[in-house]
């Protein structure tokens, strides 16, 4: 169940000790609450002070009158505010106790404890934000390169809701022909009407399809390409991924307590998140290969969008090598001739015989670095650079969505054209609707929320 007649409160900075921390609360009682615990020295009463100002006042905890601490209180009054609620943020000294003690007296004033991502919830509820628009805060929040937050950018802007909306009115155009009929069964739908109607249908669906084709690379910036680096103990692993850590970590993203409670590191190639998979392996090679030997690589070039299988260029291949060549046969992977700076040993002819593509790296010179990395970027990002003008899908329950919106249309369209009854073609044309509609969340179910709020912080 959702309320949203109530106040909610919750500390909207990270946790821990910082400059200012911020308690926010939404709702209708939000000013009445922030009245009850702030002593102004203007004398001035939050809910008496304009709308979006600041004033200066001390935090008082009504229990006992005594001063909890000074803060800097500001009402945004509805209906322009985050959540379209009043909104009252207490910006306090950013130790624990201060904002804890803060939360604490707000929820015994009357506020209840936020749930995560529930202020953007109620922007959504309350029509200030599309449901893809509240997911793209998310994004935002993180966005792991200035590439990833430039697309989750466009789409809080409404980029994708207007491109679905454009979608939206082209398909209720297009039953509009067909409904017509509908009151009739009688009359036979005419034959210039049904091209018509077959053609925008298939214009439509390739619309569809090239949004949802975006996925495949768009879904990169949103959640990073994971590579494994593999190969045998001593090729050059750990030297590899320290070279492009110290040289590339932009950002390193921390995200405890979401899905795995791990910390992750990102590389920025190029604007495109890079996830090393299996990092702790690569760093304990030796023992790992020696103890599970193939079984380790198979696993981290199984979970991995792109490979990157290391050879040493100092010594001929062994079998092992070989082996490794099998597996990474047909997947998307590079081979990676290491410590080109020493003399040379390696016979390359049956990695060249594999079609695998290949290039010369030394850690120690730098040489192929740059290679790599741009091939990196290219051979996962190919029509990268037309997609950017476009609206993108980065998200996998509007890529699944979509896929079902075309899917409903083709069966639409071959209805149409057997000849079957209109009104299964009407049942198929409404079902694309409202898989459209659950991406902006103009149909939508309890559940869908859940998910999509849980997934935020409290505060947020
Ligand atoms: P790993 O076991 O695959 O992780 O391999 P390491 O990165 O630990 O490297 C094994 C040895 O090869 C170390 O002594 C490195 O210094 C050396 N090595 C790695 N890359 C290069 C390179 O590009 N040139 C040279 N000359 N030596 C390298």
């Amino acid at each position: 169940m959702t309320h949203i007649d109530d106040t909610i409160a919750a500390i909207s900075t990270p946790v821990g000790q910082g400059g200012i921390g911020i308690v926010r609360m939404s709702g209708p009682d939000a000013a009445s609450i922030a009245d009850s615990i702030v002593r102004s020295r203007s004398r001035v009463s939050p809910s008496a002070s304009p709308s979006h100002r600041m004033i200066y006042g001390q935090v008082i905890d009504p229990a006992d009158g005594r001063v909890v601490d000074e803060a800097l209180i500001t009402l945004m009054k509805t209906p322009n505010t985050y959540t379209r609620e009043d909104v009252v943020e207490i910006s306090c000294h950013g130790g624990m106790v201060s904002v804890r003690s803060i939360l604490e007296i707000v929820i015994r004033q009357g506020a209840r404890l936020a749930d995560p991502g529930e202020f953007t919830k109620r922007a959504y509820l309350n029509g200030r934000l599309n449901l893809d628009q509240a997911e793209a805060v998310l994004d935002i929040i993180n966005a792991k390169t200035s590439e990833s937050m430039r697309i989750a950018a466009e789409q809080l802007r409404g980029d994708l809701t207007r491109k679905l909306s454009e979608v939206r009115v082209r398909l209720i155009e297009t039953s509009a022909y067909v409904e017509a009929y509908l009151d009739f069964p009688e009359d036979e739908i005419e034959h210039a009407e049904k091209k018509t109607v077959q053609k925008q249908l298939a214009e439509i669906i390739s619309d569809i399809k090239r949004l949802s084709g975006t996925f495949d690379e768009a879904r990169f910036f949103r959640d990073g390409l994971s590579i494994a680096i593999v190969g045998r103990p001593n090729v050059g692993k750990s030297s590899l991924l320290n070279t492009l850590l110290q040289k590339d970590r932009a950002i390193v993203t921390a995200l405890p307590g979401t899905t795995r409670d791990l910390i992750e590191d990102y590389l920025n190639i190029n604007g495109l998140p890079v996830r090393i998979t299996d990092t702790a392996g690569i760093r304990n090679s030796e023992e790992v290969i020696e103890q599970e030997g193939i079984r380790r690589s198979i696993q981290a070039i199984g979970h991995a969008d792109y490979v990157i299988a290391l050879f040493d260029g100092s010594e001929p291949l062994r079998q092992e090598d070989l082996d490794l060549l099998r597996i990474i046969r047909g997947r998307h992977a590079i081979a990676v001739i290491s410590k080109a700076d020493l003399p040379q040993a390696i016979t390359l002819d049956p990695v060249v015989s594999d079609g695998i593509p290949h290039l010369h790296l030394s850690t120690v010179t730098g040489q192929g670095v740059a290679e790599l990395k741009n091939s990196i970027f290219t051979s996962n990002l190919g029509d990268w650079k037309e997609e950017r003008d476009g609206v993108v899908v980065t998200n996998v329950r509007h890529k699944a969505a979509l896929d079902r919106a075309a899917e409903s249309l083709e069966k639409a369209a071959a209805l149409l054209s057997r000849g079957e009854p209109l009104e299964l073609f009407s049942i198929e044309m409404r079902n694309a609707l409202d898989r459209i509609g659950e991406i902006t969340g103009a149909i939508t179910t309890d559940d869908i929320l859940e998910r999509i709020f849980s997934s935020f912080c409290i505060g947020k």
